[in-house]
């Protein structure tokens, strides 16, 4: 279980989020929701230690407290990101991009075992080996981009707008890939701008404007939400 308490992220005097309070279980999905700037990446960075803001508030994962961790212990505790733009390293094969997503203590010992068990989640990753990374297309960086993360044999995967730049078909098959992670166990947190897709595979979700949470329900109640509906869902 991921727990974030009360997380308050200042740039200089600028207060990109305020007391900010998202709790994400094993084997679930929850989608962040907000317009551009509301503050969103912010929370997923607060949480993977690699923002770059002064964080007050509690970060905990299965009752470890990450706040003042450095990354790598983030990942050793079981907390994985797919960054915006992916992270992937272009230029190196995808069973290269696997390896070295299995940098994390908890996973370097049983790295075949890992990777086996990404390649089942993802037969193509396994197919595709031997690609340069920069020759695969968007969707399948993607795919890349979470066999990596999922290399540290995270509990909690989180993703910032892992659908942007994707075709409607290509993020429909992303987000189906995501369900299998859940599948897994694994509690799914991610950013997205596409809520009409990403609230159609999740379990929760909440809403943050202007650095605050405003709103947490359920994914089914968040789509039939005349306000969701009007700002985020195309409609009204
Ligand atoms: P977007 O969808 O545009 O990425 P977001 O909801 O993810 O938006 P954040 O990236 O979390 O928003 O940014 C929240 C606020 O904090 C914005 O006003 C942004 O300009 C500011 N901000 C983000 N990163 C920094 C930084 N490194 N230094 C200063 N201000 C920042």
């Amino acid at each position: 279980m991921l727990e974030l308490t009360d997380v308050t992220v200042r740039y200089g005097q600028h207060r990109a989020l305020e007391g900010a309070s998202v709790k994400v279980a094993k084997g679930e999905i929850v989608v962040i929701l907000g317009a551009n700037g509301a503050g969103k990446s912010t929370l997923l960075k607060a949480a993977s230690g690699i923002c770059e803001g002064a964080v007050q508030g509690s970060v905990r994962i299965d009752g470890t407290e990450l706040t003042g961790l450095a990354a790598n212990k983030i990942v050793d505790a079981g907390l994985a990101l797919v960054p915006e733009g992916r992270g992937v390293f272009p230029d190196l094969s995808v069973r290269e991009n696997l390896t070295l997503g299995a940098y994390a203590d908890r996973a370097r010992d049983e790295e075949n075992v890992t990777l086996d068990r990404v390649y089942s989640l993802f037969p193509k990753l396994r197919e595709r080996g031997k690609q340069i990374v920069r020759t695969m297309s968007g969707g399948e960086q993607q795919m890349v981009a979470i066999g990596r993360a999922m290399m540290s044999n995270p509990t909690i995967l989180t993703l910032d707008e892992p659908s942007l730049g994707l075709s409607p078909l290509l993020s429909k098959e992303l987000f189906q890939n995501l369900s299998k992670v859940r599948d897994l166990g694994i509690g799914v947190l991610m950013v997205e701008q596409n809520a009409k897709q990403s609230l159609a595979i999740a379990d929760r979700g909440y809403l943050i404007e202007n650095a605050h949470v405003v709103h947490e329900d359920s994914a089914e109640n968040l789509m039939r939400d005349p306000a969701v509906q009007a700002a985020y869902l195309g409609a009204g």
